[in-house]
């Protein structure tokens, strides 16, 4: 008998058995008009999920990481300066890229459980006369330590440095599960990948291009090839790729966002937030602090939880593995050994999330921690009490 938990990792998600259906495809020729009727539905449907009118929207078969590259080679020269904070795993890795392109990266360090620190962003900027600074890099939810930051801040920091930088975000934890507007917001590039709010195998990086983003691919050298939006665009003008797509993954994400959309996406937010909200309650019924260190910073797709001093946090990690069959997120670089992550993020319910709950509890029992059974679940359940319809139950 085969026996499959949810997953609580925070990407790749769990994927609805209506995706993996719309993803095991027979071969289908992508060069016959079929092809159109999953490619222009998909780039529809997540253009209306990056709330994104504006611009252009490039999907690519990658990971994240390559959308982070689809970003970096198609705006920038090599020299170029751009301005990034390190706050977490993902923003350092973006960071590392950058560098590795031969660009000239300003870094600000940033205590990991913290945001981005804007108004730092906002001094180098206008400390920045010469304009040398072509980039700003923001990740907006920082998945290693469940850390949401505001990117509409970054974008009021650009504007009162008067500064014309690009705006990059990295929405691959958030995008599909928290709010984000590109064209509200002022985003040039945004970056994210199939397999997080999507609910699909990875497979998929999706980057929306500003105009403005577009405007200056067409001056800037870095080399670029599989890449290239330029190719991209050309291919979609022909109902095509400019190499073979990932058919199935496509028509997976023509569904997925079709899910999303007649959900509604405040509704998707409203659960991810309400789903958090349970389990950030049963952190504190276990008497655990979170990574994130103010209600402000908590995202609503990870959690990040500290354990006590002199703790191996990996060890939950590993005897849920072990033990029960279930998957935690480990603590990477700096918090490695500190937290350990619960992932509430894509296809994700309230009664998923207390099987989640009440397993770590029972991992941390085991391993001896000072923690009563029930005590997390019984505070998950009195946030997750009466379902969605918590006005119509207290008016009973
Ligand atoms: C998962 C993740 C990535 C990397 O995506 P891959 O698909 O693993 O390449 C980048 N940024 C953030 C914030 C992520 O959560």
């Amino acid at each position: 008998m085969s026996l499959q938990n949810p997953v609580f990792i925070p990407g790749p998600t769990n994927i609805p058995d209506a995706i993996r259906k719309a993803c095991d495809m027979a071969t289908m020729d992508h060069r016959s008009p079929a092809f159109a009727d999953i490619l222009h539905p998909a780039l529809d449907g997540t253009r209306r999920v990056l709330a994104q009118e504006t611009g252009e929207t490039f999907i690519f078969p990658a990971s994240g990481t390559g959308g982070w590259e689809v970003a970096i080679a198609n705006t920038l020269s090599p020299g170029d300066r751009v301005l990034a904070a390190r706050n977490g795993m993902f923003s350092h890795k973006w960071i590392d890229m950058c560098q590795r392109f031969g660009l000239t990266v300003t870094q600000i360090d940033v205590e990991w459980g913290e945001g981005l620190p804007i108004a730092a962003f906002e001094d180098a900027l206008r400390a920045d006369k010469a304009g040398e600074i072509k980039a700003v890099l923001a990740t907006h939810n920082e998945t290693a330590t469940g850390v949401v930051s505001d990117i509409a801040a970054v974008r009021r920091a650009l504007d009162a440095a008067g500064h014309g930088a690009l705006l990059m975000v990295d929405g691959v934890s958030s995008i599909g599960s928290m709010p984000f507007e590109f064209d509200g917001w002022g985003v040039d590039v945004a970056v994210t990948g199939s397999q997080k709010g999507f609910m699909l195998p990875v497979g998929l990086a999706i980057v929306g291009f500003s105009d403005k983003a577009v405007a200056a691919s067409k001056t800037a050298t870095l080399p670029r090839t599989f890449f290239s939006i330029d190719d991209m665009r050309n291919g979609y003008a022909a109902n095509a790729y400019p190499y073979t797509p990932a058919v199935g993954l496509l028509n997976g994400l023509k569904l997925s966002t079709r899910m999303l959309l007649d959900e509604g996406m405040e509704n998707v937010f409203a659960r991810h937030a309400r789903i958090a909200d349970g389990v950030r309650a049963a952190a504190g019924a276990w008497g655990l602090a979170l990574c994130a260190k103010s209600p402000d910073l908590y995202s609503n797709t990870v959690t990040a939880i500290r354990t006590p001093a002199g703790f191996n946090a990996s060890r939950i990690v590993e005897v849920a593995a072990r033990d029960y069959g279930m998957a935690f997120g480990t603590g990477l670089g700096d918090v490695a050994g500190k937290v350990f992550r619960i992932g509430h993020l894509g296809s994700m319910t309230d009664a998923m999330a207390l099987s989640g709950i009440a397993t770590a509890e029972m991992v941390m029992v085991d391993l001896g921690l000072d923690i009563s059974l029930g005590s997390g679940v019984a505070a998950a359940q009195a946030v997750y009490r009466h379902g969605t319809q918590p006005e119509r139950m207290a008016a009973q």
